[in-house]
């Protein structure tokens, strides 16, 4: 099987002023492009070929589950937002969020702070378990919590390729941003 990167579901400047079409088009279009690379030239050939990438990304170590999850992740990150994006979850996710974080602002705050105090390159995440219990959780380079058995349901890229040309230093301003494009009927839609 040969992998090929999904079109974005809007224009690379849709998502002013969050993340410019400059800093899409690097990071969609040079780095999300050769992490697929990568991952079609290590799989070629080998049992990795025909086994689904959810799979490779729990099994596989080194710099195949290196490019492997850093394929899968861009790919997540990017169909997480949308121009119409921003606002409040509602629905079952909502009231997870609720019951368990207290309020929605008190889970933005967590995953803020699970952002920020990640030092280097990684990603923050909400996941759930089995159950439908929600999970914030950091990690370094191409974490994955598909590792931990969880199910991916959102995360914030906090590589500085991610946000440097728009934000410099300011890891915090980035994520805060992201906020204002995320499109919670995804994200519920994954819960
Ligand atoms: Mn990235």
């Amino acid at each position: 099987m040969e992998y090929t990167q999904p079109n974005l579901p809007y224009r690379e400047d849709a998502l002013e002023p969050a993340i410019s079409a400059r800093t899409v088009s690097f990071h969609y279009g040079k780095h999300e492009k050769t992490y697929i690379d990568n991952l079609n030239r290590l799989i070629k050939n080998t049992d990795y070929a025909d086994m689904q990438l959810e799979d490779i990304i729990r099994q596989a170590d080194g710099a195949l589950f290196n490019n492997a999850s850093q394929a899968w992740n861009h790919i997540f990150y990017f169909f997480s937002f949308s121009p119409d994006g921003g606002g409040e979850p509602s629905g079952e996710l909502r009231k997870a969020i609720d019951e368990q974080f207290g309020s929605f602002d008190q889970f933005k705050k967590e995953f803020e702070d699970a952002g920020v105090s990640l030092f280097g390159s990684g990603w923050v995440w909400l996941s759930k378990d089995d159950n439908g219990k929600l999970f914030i959780t950091q990690g370094p380079n191409a974490t994955n919590p598909l590792r931990d058995g969880l199910y991916p349901l959102l995360t914030f890229d906090v590589w500085e390729h991610a946000y440097y040309l728009d934000y410099q230093n300011r890891r915090a301003d980035a994520l805060k941003a992201l906020w204002n494009i995320v499109d919670w009927d995804i994200v519920e839609s994954r819960y």
